[in-house]
């Protein structure tokens, strides 16, 4: 399992360079993208969910490019944008199920079986009839995890999950999706430094578009 970006680059209408001829290899695993406000973290992972092209340069899923079959690709990825859930006025259930109904999961036993699993997983089964924008953000963003693994997607992208969240919410936050890894390149962004050393295989320094440097966390962290 291997996303393959290649020079790429994208700049915005208004003039902002966001991406400046990134070229990242990520394989299996925990991947963290490290950087401040502006630095492009958002911008990279909605070009690799397909949400915006590149001006220029590729990015390939196990050697397939991604924008020749973008449906294809986007059947195996699941994307978790910020702020998610802030607006669902529905219960976790009712959510999920709504979801899964959209995703081709027509068997309704199928479809009851996944979301509690699912709820387990992301430890909201005792409030899954409670309405989403009343769920706290820690609950939200748990909430987020279980409507993106409702596919079983091999690419999981996850932006700046835990801001907002106090240092409990975000451990339990991390817990979970480091149960995701053994099956899925797991991409996550943030710009807390000790997030990154904690949970990630592998990770990348982005700044101003830019990729600094790429490596181990323990080995890069320690030359910033
Ligand atoms: P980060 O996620 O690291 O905060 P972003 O990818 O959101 O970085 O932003 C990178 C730069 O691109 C910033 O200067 C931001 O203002 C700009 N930017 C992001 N999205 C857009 C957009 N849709 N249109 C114009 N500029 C944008
Ligand atoms: P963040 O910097 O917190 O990661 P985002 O880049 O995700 O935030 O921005 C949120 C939304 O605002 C996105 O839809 C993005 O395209 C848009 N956006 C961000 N910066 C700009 C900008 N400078 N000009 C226009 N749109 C922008």
């Amino acid at each position: 399992m291997e996303l393959e970006i290649r020079d790429v680059s994208k700049t915005y209408a208004n003039g902002v360079h966001a991406l400046k001829d990134i070229n990242l290899t990520i394989s299996k695993g925990m991947f963290g993208l490290l950087g401040p406000n502006g630095a492009g973290k958002s911008s990279i992972m909605r070009t690799i969910a397909t949400l915006q092209t590149p001006d220029s340069g590729k990015i390939y899923f196990d050697g397939q490019d991604i924008f020749a079959t973008p449906a294809e690709f986007r059947r195996q990825l699941g994307y978790l944008p910020q702020d998610f859930g802030v607006y669902a006025n529905a219960s976790a259930t009712d959510m999920l199920d709504y979801f899964a109904r959209l995703k081709g999961i027509h068997n309704a036993k199928e479809r009851k079986n996944r979301i509690n699993e699912l709820l387990e997983l992301v430890n909201l089964t005792e409030h899954c009839h409670k309405a989403v924008d009343t769920y706290s953000g820690g609950m939200r963003q748990r909430f987020g995890i279980a409507q993106v693994l409702l596919t079983n997607p091999k690419v999981i992208i996850v932006d700046e999950p835990t801001a907002g969240l106090d240092p409990a919410e975000r451990n339990r936050f991390y817990s979970i999706l480091h149960q995701l890894t053994d099956s899925a390149i797991v991409i996550l962004s943030t710009h807390i430094v000790g997030d990154v050393t904690n949970l990630c295989d592998d990770m990348g320094i982005l700044n101003q578009g830019t990729l600094l440097s790429r490596g181990k966390p323990d080995e890069l962290v320690a030359s910033i």
